[in-house]
């Protein structure tokens, strides 16, 4: 069916007719419901997988890549400690057994929800029942645009890849030159931004200069890499204890890295990052881990936005309000807790959110056949975070943990992060590549994957 979908791309609108044509009445003569999911991420693929193999409901995911993408271990592909294989899957693999799920690949441009209707890049038009918006967030600049072109992001495997590749093209580009100045600057790498991800990458960094390439040039000491961590406020993690923040903080300083708090960036021009202070830093590779906005698509939906970065605040159903039918989860909303608290950013609420979206569609589908059919979007039920606490690693051997009670520091914090990375990887095949990849990594201090794959021009 879905080389059937694929060749049949002639011209807007042409799919959705293509689907419609295809309903199949149920036993009662009643048709699936069409639920149309935007973002194969951690939510809109929990989503998908919870409706799959549901004769009620007929559905249809669309991403702008082929696969499913574990964010949370981007930074080892950024620091060639992992290749990207090992952290994505293919969507339609996941979701080949789901035969009431099409899998399609394309770019959304356009929500109409008053016509329940979205358009692709593709010019296809993707009519629906239900909508479930997931299309997560992307790197904010605060309203510099232009800093966009000096920087290095870390939300896709392309862009991860873009920091290995400049990383150790830079490394060797330092091994070639016969100018001080020009090899300081090849050879300092600043990280913008000292949360989980900024901590990760200068972490890993550092290991992979002191340990895993210390024996791979001649010319240059790769121990002599500078890496510049810089944070506004006035201490890392803001989001952990103070505690772990100094932990973090000390370790992070024993491991070679230069980290700079209070310290914000006014200003990012081609290699140089200019501070507030008046101070400036030559860099050749740039990383921006500063902060994200709400994908753009929540700004066509017509509704109030909850903050400045673009993010939805649904009801307690996570439907939008005035739109039963849309729903929307995972980063690019913004919503609180039952203790009041603003649920983070992180893959378990997306998966959460997925979930909750999938099980308030069969619940509703099955009260269309009882007497409580006109009372069915009253009896939807709320959305419940259930805060699994969250955890960042500091290089080898050490990581922070923050669940409920339990703080977590040192090694003990470092097994329990590896083994929950591996249970939430996607594929046994990825785990266990994963898992033989860190173990060779960690026994010999050499990771496989520091080729160099030249950018496409
Ligand atoms: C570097 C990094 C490290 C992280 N580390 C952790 C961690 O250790 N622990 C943790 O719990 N969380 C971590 N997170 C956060 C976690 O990855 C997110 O909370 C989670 O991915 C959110 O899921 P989502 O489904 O909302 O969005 P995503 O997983 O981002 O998925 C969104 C999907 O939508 C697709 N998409 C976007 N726009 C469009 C469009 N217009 N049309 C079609 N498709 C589109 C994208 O291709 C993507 O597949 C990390 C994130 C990053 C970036």
């Amino acid at each position: 069916m879905e080389g059937v979908l694929e060749e049949n791309s002639a011209g807007a609108g042409a799919l959705s007719q293509e689907l419609r044509s295809r309903r199949v009445p149920g036993p009662h003569g009643e048709y699936p419901r069409r639920v149309l999911i935007i973002g194969g991420g951690f939510a809109g693929l929990e989503c998908a997988r919870r409706l799959s193999n549901d004769r009620r409901f007929e559905v249809t995911i669309i991403d702008k890549t082929n696969h499913h993408l574990f964010q949370p271990l981007l930074y080892q592909v950024a620091t060639a400690s992992l290749a990207a294989p090992d952290i994505a899957r293919s969507l339609r693999q996941i979701l080949m057994k789901a035969s009431n799920v099409t899998v399609l690949m394309d770019e959304i441009t356009d929500l109409s929800p008053e016509i329940h209707e979205a358009q692709g890049k593709s010019g296809q038009v993707y009519e629906y029942d239900y909508l479930f918006l997931a299309a997560g967030v992307q790197t904010s600049f605060f309203g510099r645009p232009e800093w966009e072109a000096h920087t290095l992001g870390l939300k896709s495997l392309t862009e991860a890849q873009g920091i290995r590749r400049c990383v150790l093209s830079n490394l060797e580009k330092a091994e070639l030159t016969e100018c001080e100045d020009e090899r300081r600057r090849l050879m300092t790498v600043v990280i913008a931004g000292g949360g989980p991800t900024g901590v990760e990458l200068s972490g890993a960094f550092t290991d992979l200069v002191h340990r895993s390439l210390r024996d791979d040039f001649r010319r240059i000491d790769t121990s002599d890499l500078r890496v510049i961590l810089v944070e506004g406020s006035e201490r890392l993690l803001g989001a952990y204890s103070e505690k772990q923040s100094a932990y973090a903080l000390k370790r992070l300083e024993a491991l070679g890295v230069e980290i700079r708090t209070g310290t914000v960036v006014a200003d990012v021009t081609e290699q140089c990052v200019h501070f507030a202070d008046g101070s400036k830093l030559e860099a050749a590779a740039i990383i921006w881990a500063a902060g994200t906005e709400a994908n753009p698509l929540t700004r066509q939906l017509g509704v109030p936005l909850a903050d400045r970065a673009g993010r939805l605040a649904p009801e307690a159903d996570l439907s939008l309000p005035g739109f039963p039918e849309v729903f929307v989860g995972g980063d690019l909303v913004s919503l609180k807790d039952s203790k009041g608290n603003l649920i983070p950013g992180v893959a378990p609420a997306a998966v959460q959110m997925g979930r909750h979206v999938a099980a308030v569609l069969k619940e509703e589908s099955r009260l269309e056949n009882t007497r409580f059919k006109e009372q069915k979007l009253e009896l939807r039920p709320r959305f419940r975070y259930f805060d699994k606490g969250i955890m960042a690693i500091i290089g080898k051997n050490a990581a922070v943990v923050s669940s409920g009670k339990l703080r977590l520091t040192g090694f003990l914090a470092w097994l329990g992060w590896l083994f929950i990375h591996i249970l939430f990887l996607v594929g046994f095949r990825n785990k266990l590549s994963v898992l033989l990849g860190w173990a060779f990594a960690y026994a010999r201090n050499t990771p496989d994957t520091r080729i160099i794959v030249q950018k496409q021009e």
